[in-house]
């Protein structure tokens, strides 16, 4: 793709990418938001913040963020953890691959480093569950490589300051990669994380996917479209029913009155959450008012998940339910304990069977210019 027509040249212009560097990072200086992983510089810290940030939201990552590294304060930490324990703590975050291959990566970097991240993008490819952009952010933002970093804020930012057409599926590979070509242009190279993280926070922030607020916006002088791009159509959510047990009864064991819960551990061979203990699922999702406990809708990836809880006795549990894995009563004060799937966590912490995952750890404030 030529740059003739572009608002951002650096070819012809090249004064019109160093201003839009600057009015960037002293947009970003001021108005960055207040998040945890921003001020560390610790490598390990940025990894794993990087890990949690894909496919996840900022304010569910504050949390878990905080929890795991309160609980795995150092890759030796990680990597010597049982890996039941790490996906306990990624648990309600999804996608547990990321945590499966965080937790193989830390061992590899023991094993082969010496236990210290390796400083360039290239090299941290080469580990489990790293692919081109994790590699390029970490690669920039812990260790100052000037290497641009392109996730779809960026994409989003940079059609509309170029006017591009808004990425379909068809046009995905082309365009990215001028996209990647002009960041890695544009970036300066005093301060490249700053830039590929002031380019990420201007796409979630300023230059949202609905509504873009320009009016706002640092680089709105250098902008074809100020408002006007046509923004590609959101696919449409699938949708489906479906039903979980919640099986509760007292134990005299360790005293009396306690609470066990019945959960089952899905097999390793799954190739969705194996390994992850969830509540057992109801044959009928049709659920009988007086035995519904709650309704909750539970999204994974593009499907939307309309969840029927239902109160289940200990004697019913075997007509009810259709096993998936190995069940146990799993005492109330272990639960915090194992890697539950997010529908688990979710459904007992709404039945104050478990604790909100922030009791306990300080979150700071989330501040939005
Ligand atoms: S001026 Fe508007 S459309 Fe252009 S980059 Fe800024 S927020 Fe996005």
């Amino acid at each position: 793709m030529a740059y003739s027509w572009l608002m951002i040249d650096p070819e012809k212009d090249p004064e019109s990418a160093a201003r839009f560097g600057r009015m960037l990072l002293d947009w970003y200086d001021a108005h960055q938001r207040d998040l945890p992983w921003r001020s560390s510089r610790d490598p390990y810290a940025i990894w794993v913040s990087e890990i949690m940030l894909q496919q996840t939201r900022v304010a569910v990552v504050i949390e878990r963020y905080l929890q795991f590294l309160d609980r795995f304060p150092s890759l030796l930490a990680l990597a010597l953890a049982p890996e039941q324990d790490v996906l306990a703590l990624w648990s309600g975050l999804g996608y547990y691959r990321r945590a499966r291959m965080l937790h193989k990566a830390a061992q590899y970097v023991v094993e082969h480093y010496n236990g210290a991240l390796p400083a360039t993008a290239d090299q941290l490819r080469l580990l489990p569950g790293i692919g081109a952009y994790t590699a390029a952010a970490i690669a920039s933002i812990a260790f100052g490589q000037v290497i641009g970093v392109v996730d779809g804020n960026v994409e989003r930012v940079f059609c509309r300051v170029q006017d591009w057409p808004a990425i379909t599926r068809s046009s995905a590979s082309r365009l990215r990669r001028s996209i990647t070509t002009l960041v890695d242009r544009i970036i300066p190279a005093s301060r490249p994380g700053d830039f590929n993280q002031a380019l990420m926070e201007l796409g979630a922030t300023v230059c949202t996917p609905r509504s873009p607020q320009c009016i706002i916006c640092p680089v709105a002088v250098d902008c074809s479209t100020r408002g006007e791009h046509q923004t590609a159509p959101r696919p449409a959510m699938l949708s489906t029913e479906f039903g979980c047990a919640l099986a509760v009864r007292t134990s005299s064991y360790p005293g009396p009155h306690h609470l066990e819960i019945l959960l089952e551990q899905r097999p390793d061979t799954r190739s969705v959450m194996p390994g992850l203990w969830q509540l057992p699922t109801l044959t009928d999702p049709t659920v009988p008012e007086a035995s519904l406990r709650m309704t909750l809708r539970h999204a994974i990836m593009r499907v939307n998940y309309y969840v029927r809880v239902r109160t289940v006795l200990a004697e019913e549990v075997d007509s009810l339910t259709r096993p998936q894995g190995e069940r146990r009563w799993v005492p109330q004060a272990e639960i915090t304990s194992l890697a539950l799937t997010g529908l688990t966590r979710k459904v007992l912490t709404r039945a104050h069977l478990m604790r909100p995952p922030l009791e306990g750890i300080q979150v700071p404030a989330l501040t939005v210019p």
